[in-house]
């Protein structure tokens, strides 16, 4: 009777110790990559993304984030935006795409902590960090988010869509001063419309996150957005002439 229990309880454990997500990672150099196959497994991303979703029932209709203890934080617009969307690859093979920053009052340094879920990390915000240092703030480590578009066109210089810590945010110029070379939508009076130019910009950073204007996503976020109208029965885009 005795024995059966036992073998009982330990079949199960075994299993509940197979399915915990930490388990899957340990891979790479810094042993914080998913292992083997398990990344291509159907169950193992279905419970990565389910857990990523779980966070969502602690936020209310007001975009508060009510943590186990009862204490509040407000989460900003844009990471609650971003954060429905379902995790891409890169943030399921790796145990931590999360993190919270904050400065320490004590040495004005800053701070980094890492997380497996948002959950997680909104918890350590609203039960410790935001007491610490109330400008605490997520990032998201492994990807960078495009702008939703809701927020398109509507973030007032001198702010920028940050697409790591996936909320507006000021970029400021690296000192010493860096230069690279990238395509900026302008507009031309003349044809009136935009064109895309090469420029030299100074390359400018987020003090939260580390993200630079180099980025990609973050310069896209932030050029002026157009919507192409189509005359009726117009089916797609025809190529714009170069003139
Ligand atoms: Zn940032």
């Amino acid at each position: 009777m005795t024995m059966s229990k036992t073998t009982k309880r330990s079949v199960r454990e075994v299993r509940r110790a197979a399915l915990r997500i930490s388990d899957l990672y340990g891979a790479g150099e810094t042993g914080r990559l998913m292992q083997g196959d398990y990344a291509q497994n159907a169950r193992v991303r279905r419970a990565i993304q389910d857990r990523h979703r779980r966070y969502g029932k602690h936020i209310d209709a007001a975009g508060m984030f009510h943590a186990s203890d009862g204490s509040t934080w407000k989460v900003p617009f844009g990471v609650r935006l971003c954060l429905r969307k379902t995790l891409v690859n890169g943030q399921i093979t790796v145990q931590y795409p999360w993190a919270v920053t904050w400065v320490s009052p004590k040495t004005n340094k800053r701070l980094r902590k890492r997380f497996a879920t948002p959950y997680a990390a909104f918890d350590f915000i609203a039960t410790r960090v935001q007491y610490v240092d109330p400008r605490v703030a997520i990032i998201s480590r492994s990807v960078g988010y495009d702008i939703p578009a809701t927020l398109r066109n509507k973030i007032p210089l001198p702010w920028r869509w940050c697409p790591r810590c996936m909320t507006a945010r000021r970029f400021r110029a690296i000192i010493p001063e860096l230069h690279f070379f990238a395509l900026r939508k302008e507009w031309n009076a003349e044809k009136q419309r935009y064109d895309w130019n090469e420029r030299k910009l100074r390359e400018m950073r987020c003090e939260f996150c580390g993200c630079t204007n180099r980025d990609p996503k973050m310069r896209r976020s932030n050029q002026p957005w157009t919507i192409r109208k189509f005359k009726p029965g117009v089916r797609r885009a025809r190529r714009r002439k170069k003139r």
